[in-house]
């Protein structure tokens, strides 16, 4: 089905619940008193199809426009191109009252919850606030809500009363995911949401993750550049390199059979689960090109190991068949 069919279509149990078609993010960039302000290409045409209960993860180095992806899919900012349906509405170019609607069904959960939470507000408080800014709900609804929401991320009922400062970092994490489903989203966009927790809460914060996307019928963005947590979780792996995307893939394909330099690069530098299959290491040289001047031709061209003329004049695009998109002229 082409996106464009999908926007059109209405939602039904698995019909694709986010899709984006061909999304750009430009921001201007002021460059000192004297310079002319600077174009970043942050994300720059993203297309994705995603289903409710499957989890897209999105990876790729700092600076590569992940998170920026993640703010737009969760309205948090409108793309300056392309477009973006929830649930087969096309959202681009909604405003107001319509768009105050659909940001209910896309919730953000973020890296540091400390910086997330309202330190001054009980937790009670905070998993309410979204109900009384939303809903008409009176407010023993309201509490009775937020207390079985508590439970349902493993918390109990004294804890309502306390303040974020009370908890610890994987606790805390716990109660933005349950804040993020109090408006009953269909969506959840996650930034880095166990990067700051400790090793040994984060499997415990991911099967928590896992079982609630079930209950709750969710679709997730996960944003990470750990592939090892994405190996847990994800349905789907994006790779996102300079704004774009050069590899997409089933998450078995990737971790089996990366097809992109950059993707066997970034694998290479991930413990591997069986040590009896020891892997190459591809240590990557350079640094992300500025998203100023990006080189010409593959963007990935000047830290490349296979690079070849052909890499240098002409962009590769992304290709491929039975959802397995590489944006590399070798791939095939
Ligand atoms: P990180 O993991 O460090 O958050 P990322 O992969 O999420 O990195 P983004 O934060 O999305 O990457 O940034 C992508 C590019 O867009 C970077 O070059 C960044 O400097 C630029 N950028 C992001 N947000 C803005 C903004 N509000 N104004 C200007 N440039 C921005
Ligand atoms: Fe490397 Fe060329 Fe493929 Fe780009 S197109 S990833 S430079 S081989």
């Amino acid at each position: 089905m082409t996106t464009a069919t999908a926007l059109a279509t209405a939602a039904t149990d698995d019909a694709p619940v986010l899709e984006g078609h061909d999304l750009i993010k430009t921001y201007e960039v002021s460059r000192g008193i004297f310079g002319k302000p600077g174009i970043v290409r942050a994300v720059s045409g993203i297309s994705l199809s995603l289903a409710p209960r499957k989890t897209l993860a999105v990876v790729g180095e700092s600076g590569s426009g992940k998170s920026t992806l993640g703010r737009m899919l969760a309205l948090i900012e409108p793309p300056t191109d392309g477009r973006l349906a929830i649930a087969g509405e096309d959202v681009t170019g909604v405003y107001g009252h319509r768009l105050k609607t659909l940001r209910r069904s896309v919730q953000m959960v973020f890296q540091n919850p400390y910086g997330s939470l309202n330190p001054r507000r009980t937790i009670r408080a905070t998993l309410e606030e979204p109900l009384v800014v939303n809903t008409d709900l009176a407010a023993d609804e309201r509490h009775a809500r937020a207390l079985d929401m508590l439970a349902r991320v493993g918390l109990r009922p004294e804890h309502a009363e306390r303040y974020p400062h009370m908890f610890s970092g994987g606790q805390r994490q716990r109660i933005a995911i349950a804040r993020a489903l109090m408006l009953n989203p269909r969506i959840i966009v996650l930034d880095e949401p166990v990067s700051a927790l400790d090793v040994s809460v984060r499997a415990q914060v991911l099967n928590l993750l896992a079982d609630l996307q079930q209950e709750f019928g969710l679709a997730f963005v996960f944003v990470s550049h750990d592939l090892s947590v994405v190996r847990h979780i994800a349905d789907d792996v994006m790779v996102m390199y300079l704004g774009g995307v050069v590899e997409q893939a089933p998450k078995e394909a990737i971790f089996a059979d990366p097809r992109h330099p950059y993707t066997r690069a970034l694998l290479s530098a991930t413990p591997v689960a069986d040590p009896g299959r020891p892997r190459d290491r591809i240590v990557l040289t350079g640094e992300l090109p500025s998203p100023f001047a990006p080189p010409p031709g593959c963007s990935f061209n000047p830290r490349c190991p296979m690079a070849i003329d052909r890499c240098r004049a002409e962009k590769p695009l992304l290709h491929g068949e039975d959802g397995r998109l590489t944006a590399c002229h070798l791939a095939d």
